[in-house]
């Protein structure tokens, strides 16, 4: 017995219980269709939402600013790698979330990473949502802190908790994914703020989903529902509808401030790169300019998610254009989803532990830049498989 034999048993577990899934190399861009192993397939898996990822004024703002500042940030922002592009970034970032200040990360996760631990520890309580993204349990990990669960999308059921615990501790956090990443429906957070008010509790956000989503232009839940003034940290990312990288939190002030002196992977790791904060910029330009590609993103959406309750498919409960197609059990998902990749339509499985057993699913990403013909092509390769394998 080797001392690593270990990790191909848990491989074998992995494969054994349909839980392993194989990760596919793309040769083209990110857009409607993309190239794997030399086919064409149709893409229905990419968070791209508005088709930034490949948009060629954005890719054009990422050159500029190659060839005006270089590849790389070269350090920590805090000693010497803040250019001024970053500051510029995020005065436009506050200004685009109505919110007075933000900072940048390197990345979502790392924005949830760093800043829930820089808001409470030990002696602090967090009220975190059941179906929230890893990295907000992980940052709340990180913390410290106590962590208490309330209900999926359950207003009473956290006021409930926050009567009984609230006291237990000194600063609190409710924290709650704004759209959640698996099933596309909406939290309830105008009634989860008012509740941060009446409980003396922080109200973050993660909207990494709901950004050039919802609200006005793509601004975000905080939009959506008008409560910019309940909110105290909204949290986001750059990798999806925005189509760069990098994440961010917006938020008053001084709360900006303390997490320049406090969160550590704007302290210990480089500066997002150049290229990357010209692109997020541009990417927010255009979609303050036009909501064109907003409204075809809901378009299309309605449009494919119609088509696959008219076959009998549950979608769940979105009300974005996150689609989920549950099955429920997870090797006919996997299968599924392989068959469709054999007919030509790229749509990954699903399944536990990223969502709860008997609940796995084929997530399906529409985005601005589908054709109805995509769509259509779509609906009638679910059609078609979904028969052969009598899920409809
Ligand atoms: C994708 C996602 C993240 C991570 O964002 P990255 O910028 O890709 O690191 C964080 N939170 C939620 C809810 C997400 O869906």
């Amino acid at each position: 017995m080797g001392k690593m034999d270990w990790v191909n048993e848990e491989i074998n577990l992995l494969k054994e219980s349909g839980r392993y899934v194989p990760i596919r190399t793309l040769q083209t861009s990110q857009g409607a269709w993309v190239k794997i192993d030399g086919r064409k397939l149709l893409n229905l898996c990419s968070n791209n939402y508005l088709g930034l990822a490949n948009n060629p004024e954005v890719k054009k703002a990422m050159h500029d600013a190659i060839d005006a500042y270089g590849v790389g940030a070269g350090a920590v922002r805090s000693i010497a790698g803040t250019m001024e592009i970053h500051i510029k970034l995020e005065e436009k970032i506050a200004q685009f979330k109505h919110m007075e200040s933000s900072l940048v990360y390197q990345g979502g996760l790392l924005a949830n990473l760093g800043t829930i631990p820089a808001l409470v520890g030990k002696d602090d309580l967090v009220f975190s949502e059941e179906l929230n993204h890893a990295s907000i349990i992980d940052g709340v990990r990180l913390s410290s802190a106590k962590r208490v669960v309330f209900s999926h999308v359950s207003p009473p059921d956290l006021e409930e908790k926050l009567k009984t615990e609230r006291s237990t501790g000194k600063r609190a956090l409710i924290v709650t994914d704004g759209v959640f990443s698996m099933d596309g429906d909406i939290a309830p957070l105008k009634e989860e703020a008012e509740l941060g008010e009446k409980y003396d509790s922080m109200v973050y956000v993660d909207d990494a989903h709901g950004e050039g989503v919802l609200g006005d232009h793509g601004r975000g839940i905080v939009d959506h529902f008008k409560i910019g003034d309940k909110v105290d940290v909204e949290m986001g990312t750059f990798s999806k509808a925005v189509g760069v990288m990098g994440g961010f939190v917006a938020g008053r002030k001084e709360l900006i401030d303390y997490l320049k002196q406090k969160a550590r992977p704007f302290l210990f790791s480089s500066a997002l790169n150049p290229g990357e904060v010209a692109a997020v910029m541009k990417s927010i330009e255009i979609m303050e300019k036009d909501d064109s590609l907003l409204k075809k993103l809901w378009n299309n959406s309605d449009f494919l998610k119609e088509k696959l309750n008219n076959l009998g498919f549950n979608t769940g409960k979105s009300k974005t254009p996150i689609t989920p197609v549950i099955i429920g059990g997870e090797k006919e998902t996997v299968e599924l989803s392989k068959s469709l990749y054999d007919e030509g339509v790229f749509a990954s499985p699903i399944v536990y532990p990223t969502v709860a057993k008997g609940t796995a699913r084929i997530r399906l990403m529409p985005s601005a830049v589908h054709s109805r013909e995509d769509l259509k092509y779509a609906g009638d390769k679910f059609e078609e498989v979904g028969k052969r394998m009598r899920l409809i």
